[in-house]
């Protein structure tokens, strides 16, 4: 089998993707015309055109332009559905998806329908592809900490399969420090916590996530690479990098991939794990995104299966959930690459 091929096959576990992100132009299509909604689009080659990345403001302007086209809670069920199955595709095994509530929420749809439809998709997907998915809620930091113990009442309320919260949005802005005591609260009701940081705001903004919002994995975490001393301290606590590589070529937080810190965040024994952040509004997916670090910065097949692995074991999955697949996953590699390796 050839390399790439091989890392096509390779199990793989995603930690970090948005659902709204993952929105298929066909599948927009189909929304526009279901709702009837006022569209400047008439053909799946007007959004794929409008898809394609220019810059961040553009970026933006096409994520917000679905949240405003997701009209009914229950479209969420085959969006969560497809980002799945382009998940499977790729032979990603379980996935832990991103839901910004509040961003529908305040456009006049119902947190517990929308909740509803997307546990229905997982199921659908589960049944379908064997994949498993769990929810992080996305408190976006741009709507203030008030929003953020909101959605806390909503998920104590309602929490079906939701395992962790995280803060999006505008990081430059909106630093970590004032989701203190949302983190605090969160912790209690038994969620993991993660934080987007360091992808648009300097290494402060990765500190700050660590040491006051005591989060477990990092979302992005680029600019850790500018301090050694953050560094030792994310590796010293054990917190997982959720590395985004094309995403961050995409949104220039790096100017080329050969120059993005996954390379020296693995190469200093901190943990990382790779992903698809918004795969259709990026041009990318699991495949791609493992490939590209092959290519662009010389990971083996053997550091991706170990990427692959502490992907798994960073997981929110329950202990022995984690160690089944762990077994399954190990196995697999043996069979691809005929290697008998210790991990
Ligand atoms: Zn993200």
């Amino acid at each position: 089998m050839e390399t790439e091929e091989i890392i096509r096959a390779l199990p793989k576990v995603e930690q970090h993707v948005h659902i709204i992100g993952s929105t298929r132009p066909e599948t927009l299509l189909w929304i526009i015309n279901d709702s009837g909604a006022e569209s400047p689009f008439e053909t799946v080659e007007d959004i794929r055109g409008f898809f394609r990345f220019r810059d961040f403001p553009h970026f933006i302007q096409v994520y917000s332009a679905v949240d405003d086209l997701v009209s009914k809670e229950a479209y969420y069920e085959r969006l969560t559905y497809e980002m799945l199955e382009a998940d499977a595709r790729c032979n990603v095994r379980h996935v832990e998806c991103i839901f910004s509530a509040n961003d529908h929420v305040r456009r006049g749809l119902d947190y517990g329908m929308m909740l509803d439809a997307i546990n229905r998709g997982i199921r659908r997907a589960e049944r379908g592809f064997g994949v498993t998915c769990t929810i992080r809620v996305d408190l976006v930091r741009n709507y203030g900490p008030e929003v953020g113990m909101r959605v806390l009442d909503w998920v104590g309320e309602k929490g079906d399969n939701i395992v962790a919260v995280d803060i999006g949005g505008s990081e430059e802005r909106f630093p970590p420090g004032p989701y203190e005591e949302v983190y605090r609260r969160a912790r209690g009701m038994g969620l993991h916590l993660v934080a987007h940081a360091g992808e648009a705001a300097g290494p402060e903004s990765v500190r700050d996530a660590v040491e006051l919002l005591k989060v477990e994995r990092i979302g992005h975490g680029v600019a850790a690479a500018k301090e050694s001393a953050l560094m030792g301290l994310l590796r010293e606590r054990g917190i997982t990098v959720e590395s985004c590589p094309v995403s961050n070529l995409r949104t220039n937080v790096v100017p080329s991939l050969r120059q993005h810190p996954i390379r020296d965040f693995f190469d200093r024994g901190i943990r990382v794990s790779v992903n698809s952040d918004d795969p259709t509004m990026f041009g990318t997916d699991m495949n791609n995104e493992y490939i590209q670090l092959h290519r662009e910065l010389g990971f083996t097949v053997s550091e991706l299966f170990k990427i692959s692995l502490g992907s798994l074991e960073s997981s929110f999955l329950p202990e022995g959930r984690r160690l089944e697949l762990r077994e399954e996953f190990i196995e697999e590699y043996g069979d691809l690459t005929g290697c008998d390796e210790n991990f």
